[in-house]
Parts: C-alpha cells; sequence; structure tokens
C-alpha cells in the first residue's frame, strides 16, 4: 500500500490544464471526487501548447503523441473513448531520417517494413540486428512500464523486484549508445535508436540503457496526429472532464495556497490578465499542483532539501513558418548533422549552439492541410540548444540570427521551406518568460539521480493534502509519462 493523502478530498482542486493536471481531473472525476480546474491561460494544454497566427494553427509543443493507450486510459475513467472525442492518424512512416551524406533511411513502425529499409539502405546483418533490438526493446518496455513507471514510490526500496532483476539482467543499467552499438553497426542506424536520449536531457553514450524505452515509444509503439494539430489532445482531455462535471477556471492564476491545521484549505487566485484586480479564494479539501516544479515548491513556500541541486534539460530554440505549398516535406523529418557526440557536449555541458545541428522538421500540414491557409503549409524546424543554466544567451539578440542560420544549414542540406509569410520563434528566454527553470520545457534532467524513485516524488513531506503531478515529478517528461503521473497524482488521493 502506497501512502495517500488524508481525508477529506471530497472537492479536490487541480491547478494546471496541462496534460498531467487534465489526466489528474479525469481520473479524480471517475473516481467520484468532485474537481476544479485552475488554468492561468485562456486555453487548456500548457506545454502541449496551441498559437493561432493569420490562419496558421501552430502546435508550439509536441508534434506528435505516442503510446495512446494511456489516452484511452484517462478518457476510459470517466466512461468515454478515444474514438468519440479524437481523430488519430498513424503516422507511416514515423520518420524520414536525413544523414550529411545525403543518405536517408525511413523509420517504420511495422517490423516487416522496418526490416526491409534496413536490408535495402544498409545491410541484412543490420536488419536482423533491429529483429533482435526490437525483442529486446519491447521487453524493457514490458519490464519497466509496471514496476518504474505507473507506479507510486515510498521509498528507493520499492522498486527492489524481480522487476530490477530482470532490468538488471536486460543490461538497463549499462549505457545506452554502447548497448544499442549491441546490436546495430551502421552509425546512422544507431542514431536513429538512440538520439530519443536528448528527450531525456542527457546524452546516448552517458543515459541509462533503460532510457531505451523512449526509443521503444517512439519507433515501435508507433506515433500519431490527432485531426486539427496535437492541441485536439488536451482540448478532448478538458472537454471530457467538463462533461464530466469538473469546473474549469481558465484564466486564472493561483498566486498563493491558505493554511490551518497542517493542510491546505484554500487557494487564492487572480485574473491572468490583471493581477493586481481583487482575487478569489475557491476553497479546498486537497490540492493537486501540476505547475513546473520549482513553481508549486514556491506557491508551497518550500523545497525539499537536496543533496545535489537539480540538474534541467536542455532547453528548444523552435522556428515556425507558415511557407506557400511545396516543400514536399513528409510529416516528421530528422536532419541529422555529421557531428555527433560533439553536439550534446556542446549543448549540455559547454553551453553552446550546436556547430552543426541536428534537427527536427514537423510539417503538421502533411498530415492535416486545414491547419494551414489554402495554398500553405506549417513548418517547424527543433533545435535543441543549451538551458539558460549552462548558457545565459541574450536570446533577444541571438535569436533572429540563430533562426537565420538554421534555414541557411536547411538550404545547403536541400531542403526548400521557400520565403515565410508568417514566423514565430520560441528561444529559452521565453520558456523562461513562461516560468519554466533553466529556459527549458523538459525541466529535470533523467539523470540516474532523477529517474525513477529518486525522482522528486508526488507526495510533499509535512503537507497533508497536496500533490504533485507534472513532468518534474515522477514518472518524468513527455506525453504519455505525464498522463501517468496525473493517474498516480490521482491514486494518492483516491487511494
Ligand atoms: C517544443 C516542445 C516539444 C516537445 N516534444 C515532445 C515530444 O515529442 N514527445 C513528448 O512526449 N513530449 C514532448 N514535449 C514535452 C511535453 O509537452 C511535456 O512534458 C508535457 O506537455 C508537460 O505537461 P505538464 O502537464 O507536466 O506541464 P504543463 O503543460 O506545463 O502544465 C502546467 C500548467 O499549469 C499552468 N500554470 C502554471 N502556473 C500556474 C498558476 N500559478 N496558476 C494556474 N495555472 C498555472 C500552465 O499554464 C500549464 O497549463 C515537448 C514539449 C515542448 C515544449
Amino acid at each position: 500500500m502506497t501512502r495517500t493523502v488524508q481525508s477529506p478530498t471530497d472537492h479536490v482542486v487541480v491547478v494546471g490544464a496541462g496534460l498531467a493536471g487534465l489526466a489528474t481531473a479525469l481520473h479524480l472525476l471517475g473516481a467520484g471526487r468532485r474537481v476544479t480546474v485552475v488554468e492561468r491561460d485562456p486555453t487548456p494544454g500548457g506545454r502541449a501548447g496551441r498559437l493561432d497566427l493569420d490562419g496558421f494553427r501552430l502546435d508550439t509543443g509536441p508534434t506528435v503523441i505516442t503510446m495512446p493507450e494511456l489516452v484511452e486510459e484517462a478518457l476510459g475513467a470517466v466512461g468515454e473513448k478515444l474514438g468519440d472525442r479524437l481523430e488519430l492518424v498513424d503516422l507511416h512512416p514515423a520518420y524520414h531520417a536525413r544523414f550529411a551524406d545525403g543518405s536517408a533511411i525511413d523509420v517504420h513502425t511495422d517490423p516487416g517494413a522496418m526490416e526491409q529499409e534496413i536490408r535495402e539502405k544498409v545491410s541484412a546483418a543490420d536488419a536482423e540486428g533491429y529483429r533482435r533490438l526490437r525483442a529486446w526493446l519491447t521487453e524493457l518496455y514490458r519490464v519497466q512500464m509496471a514496476t518504474f513507471i505507473d507506479a507510486n514510490f515510498d521509498s528507493p526500496l520499492d522498486v527492489l523486484s524481480p522487476d530490477l532483476a530482470r532490468l538488471g539482467t536486460l543490461g538497463g543499467f549499462g549505457r545506452l549508445g554502447p548497448k544499442i552499438g549491441k546490436f546495430l553497426g551502421d552509425e546512422r542506424l544507431k542514431r536513429i535508436f538512440s538520439f530519443q536520449a536528448l528527450y531525456a536531457g542527457v546524452p546516448p553514450a552517458k543515459a541509462l540503457a533503460a532510457y531505451a524505452v523512449i526509443a521503444y515509444m517512439d519507433t515501435i509503439a508507433g506515433v500519431s496526429f490527432p485531426g486539427g494539430g496535437v492541441r485536439a489532445l488536451p482540448q478532448a482531455l478538458a472537454d471530457a472532464a467538463a462533461d464530466a462535471g469538473a469546473e474549469f477556471r481558465y484564466g486564472t492564476t493561483v498566486t498563493g495556497l491558505e493554511r490551518s491545521g497542517g493542510r491546505v484549505r484554500a487557494l487564492r487566485t487572480v485574473p491572468t490578465d490583471d493581477p493586481t484586480a481583487d482575487g478569489d479564494r475557491i476553497a479546498a479539501d486537497a490540492v493537486v499542483l501540476s505547475v513546473d516544479l520549482p513553481a508549486a515548491h514556491a506557491l508551497l513556500g518550500r523545497a525539499p532539501r537536496r543533496a545535489v541541486p537539480l540538474r534541467w534539460s536542455p532547453s528548444a530554440f523552435v522556428w515556425h513558418a507558415g511557407v506557400p505549398a511545396g516543400t514536399g516535406l513528409g510529416h516528421h523529418t530528422i536532419s541529422f548533422g555529421d557531428a555527433w557526440a560533439g553536439t550534446f557536449d556542446e549543448i549540455i555541458t559547454e553551453g553552446r549552439l550546436m556547430s552543426d545541428p541536428s534537427l527536427l522538421i514537423t510539417h503538421p500540414t502533411a498530415t492535416d492541410p486545414s491547419l494551414a491557409p489554402a495554398g500553405h503549409e506549417l513548418v517547424s524546424v527543433l533545435a535543441p540548444c543549451p538551458n539558460t543554466d549552462v548558457a545565459p544567451l541574450d536570446w533577444e539578440r541571438v535569436g533572429p540570427r540563430y533562426r537565420d542560420e538554421l534555414r541557411g544549414v536547411l538550404a545547403g542540406r536541400g531542403f526548400d521551406l521557400g520565403e515565410p509569410v508568417v514566423q514565430h520563434t520560441i528561444t529559452p528566454a521565453d520558456w523562461s518568460a513562461q516560468g519554466l527553470a533553466a529556459g527549458t520545457p523538459f525541466s529535470a534532467a533523467h539523470t540516474f539521480a532523477q529517474t525513477g524513485p529518486f525522482r522528486s516524488g508526488n507526495l510533499v513531506r509535512g503537507e497533508g493534502n497536496v500533490v504533485l503531478a507534472g513532468c518534474g515529478t515522477t514518472p518524468g517528461v513527455g506525453v504519455p509519462t505525464v498522463l501517468v503521473s496525473g493517474k498516480l497524482a490521482a491514486a494518492r488521493i483516491t487511494g
């Protein structure tokens, strides 16, 4: 039995309508709680955000969805089905990878299609290696999901289980890069199946092999895109929660918590667009804070003591452009530079922009053309970059130059994106302005000391009725993981 907050828990106030807060709300509603969701923005989604520009409908966060069964589970908590709320289009291929030598490999999630691609573009030996890699990734996922991802921990000892031993046997505590190299010889394939470590904020050479589980989600379980854009996901969850009885207060910022008798009794709020106006007070039996971890600690007025300060993931520079139709791009292209290990050093430890960038190019209108006005397309380019702790760059000055530099790099690699009719960049300074620690949307890195039972927990010592949710807490960063975090937070309340 894991710990739960003390009763009463009849009315729960969830702070934040990002994916974690929304999943929390749905699971609480399913367990019969009255739920109020307070969100500072006018719409749900948080980091799975949206921006409308001259008829172009941009997603400012994730560009695809993985593990839709977790969405199904959240909606299922209130008796709903994913198919009634969202139209998911599976992406085939999941990615198109282009390399500095001009070669290209499509990443298929179908085993036969991927083996054939590798046999044709690489070698029969690597096609056989891929088959073994796929079996390993699948087993790794199976072992990790129940025990290490979809689980509340009260102590690191909670992970002592047969699955921990199995994870060790599978080589999960070795290093990711070398482990992938045991299956695949081709350098391009090694990159395709290990670059995901960056999502965890760690270079493949240093990441735990256990993090190959992200490659499982991406390259095996499959990726899909909702009609209407990724924003349709938080909207669907919010609509389902509202229909199940949740009260949503958008445009409302929580500024403080009122305590008595060791419990939070109420939240103080102000209108986001008029913070000096008279605020409101919302009484609560229990509170879930799904805001960025330091923001949660600020509201609580305390942060748990850590022997070593938190290490934050690298950040992202994102350039969105509305361009004339005709780019010829698929939904997802990864343009790999020639450099590799050095690229991770530049952005993670040296605090420099990538000298030979690897870039994620997303073309959502390849799947849903209605996201751009007729005759136009949407393209966004994500460049991993240092967070503001590692490199406090003057982004107002650097941003426009870096955007132009990236356009030049892409043109040099043969990507003809045309002349933008609208464009918008998001830099680490913008993530900072949203209150995200170290100017990164990817939260605390998944180093060993910030992973599993060592990651900031969702219960805060000394807080009788407060639970944390979201990417800063367990299990971690990413769409699937924050949906799980919402479920785990709700379980801390409902038992
Ligand atoms: C550019 C980008 C690309 C990404 N790509 C991927 C990807 O490919 N795959 C993947 O799995 N993940 C990806 N992610 C990560 C993923 O989007 C996040 O991990 C996840 O959405 C975080 O959800 P959350 O609920 O924890 O936090 P948030 O979405 O930040 O939710 C917190 C909410 O709280 C609100 N809030 C904050 N303070 C207050 C307050 N005081 N009062 C009221 N409300 C408040 C915020 O407005 C926000 O809505 C990406 C993110 C970005 C930005």
